[in-house]
């Protein structure tokens, strides 16, 4: 059922809470300020105090934000969105950074590479894969917790001299209660002591099955020192993709995820935009969960302006009006009147939901009438 704390109903109507808390005294209903009550009777409250009622519900504001992609027509093949788990030193930074070096060419726009949380690269097979460069459960964890799925693909690092690790235990346990299939990435078979076969047979007591064992994980024995293997993993992450038939709008207007957001001194907020569906551009009104802004400009993984980005492309928003947080939903939406409906309910939830937290520890209907 929908409720609203004292509070909040008493700011709506730029009332005293203390007056909210008369009036429902007179009616036998005892409150002290932080207490939530139901729509019903805030509505009661609201009218008795002269003001005109307008319940929005939920439904009301998020309604049409989000469709179903079973709704979506115009579906067209969209790249892999992929993230490297492990355990703790087993080379995932590694393996990013080498992944992404092999595919900067040298000389392009100066060899310039910015983090931004995410980036793009082409596999030998020509197709493309987009990297979330945050690799870690934590963030994977968050942003399941918020309702993001982001990840079509989860790559298992696991060091090949070091074998099977508690956090590689983990990394399988995440993929698999989101339902995301994994690809082995055998590390670091560049060292002497690199028991790939040991990697394999441990992997077999977690119900990993790999390939060149009879099962169906792909599995690449790879040096993020070296180099070796990186184009043969890439290829398989284009097949893989291939299997699961990834696909997307991109004629609708577009959808994502923040996957990291900071302000910046000179540029204000700025949050790294993986695109899901549609395609977004410049000039669009977005809105992340309590944030909107009209986007002022777009800034690709290699630091160039670009006006638009389709699906699973990781680009920087310019133009947010606040600081959204990683693994909000974006959006957007058709005017800034709506953008504004959306985020100032959104923004109201948030903190209706910090009061109520505080409840008890609130103040009391006589710290109110000192
Ligand atoms: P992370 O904690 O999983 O991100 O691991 P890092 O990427 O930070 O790597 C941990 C250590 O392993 C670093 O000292 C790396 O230089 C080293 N390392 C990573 N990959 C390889 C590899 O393929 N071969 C060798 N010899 N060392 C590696
Ligand atoms: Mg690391």
């Amino acid at each position: 059922p929908e409720t609203i704390t004292i509070q909040e109903l008493a700011n709506r109507m730029s009332e005293r809470a203390v007056d909210v808390i008369k009036f429902l005294m007179k009616q036998g209903q005892m409150h002290k300020i932080t207490d939530v009550i139901d729509a019903d009777t805030a509505q009661l409250v609201a009218e008795e105090l002269g003001h005109t009622v307008k319940r929005v519900a939920e439904s009301d504001v998020e309604e049409g934000l989000f469709d179903t992609p079973d709704t979506d027509e115009n579906l067209s093949a969209r790249p892999p969105v992929v993230t490297i788990m492990g355990h703790v030193d087993h080379g995932k930074t590694s393996l990013l950074d080498a992944i992404r070096k092999t595919n900067v060419v040298s000389g392009e726009a100066g060899g310039i590479t910015q983090h931004i949380g995410a980036y793009q690269v082409t596999s030998p097979l020509g197709g493309k894969i987009t990297f979330i460069d945050t690799p870690g459960h934590a963030a994977f964890t968050a942003m399941r917790a918020r309702g993001a799925k982001v990840t079509d693909i989860v790559v298992l690092v696991v060091a090949a001299d070091d074998g099977v690790m508690p956090q590689t235990v983990e990394a399988i346990t995440h993929a698999q209660a989101a339902g995301v299939p994994l690809i082995v990435a055998i590390n670091k078979v560049d060292k002497p002591d690199a028991n790939p076969q040991r990697v394999r047979t441990e992997l077999l007591q977690h119900s990993i099955v790999v390939e060149s064992m009879g099962g169906e994980t792909l599995e690449f024995e790879v040096s993020a020192k070296t180099g070796q293997g990186l184009d043969d993993l890439l290829e398989g992450l284009q097949l893989q993709a291939e299997i699961l038939d990834l696909k997307a709008n991109p004629e609708r207007s577009a959808e994502g995820t923040v996957i990291e957001a900071k302000l910046d001194r000179g540029r204000g907020p700025v949050a790294t935009v993986l695109v899901q569906r549609g395609t977004l551009r410049t000039g669009d009104i977005v809105v992340a969960g309590a944030e909107w802004g009209r986007v002022r400009a777009l800034i690709n993984d290699l630091g160039a302006n670009v006006k638009e980005a389709g699906p699973s492309v990781p680009v920087e928003v310019l133009g947010f009006n606040g600081t959204p947080e990683a693994g909000d939903r974006v959006a957007v939406v058709e005017s800034e009147a709506r953008a504004r409906e959306i985020t100032e309910y959104r923004a109201r939830q948030k903190r209706e939901r910090a009061t109520a937290r505080m409840g008890s520890a609130g103040r009391t209907l006589v710290d109110m009438m000192r």
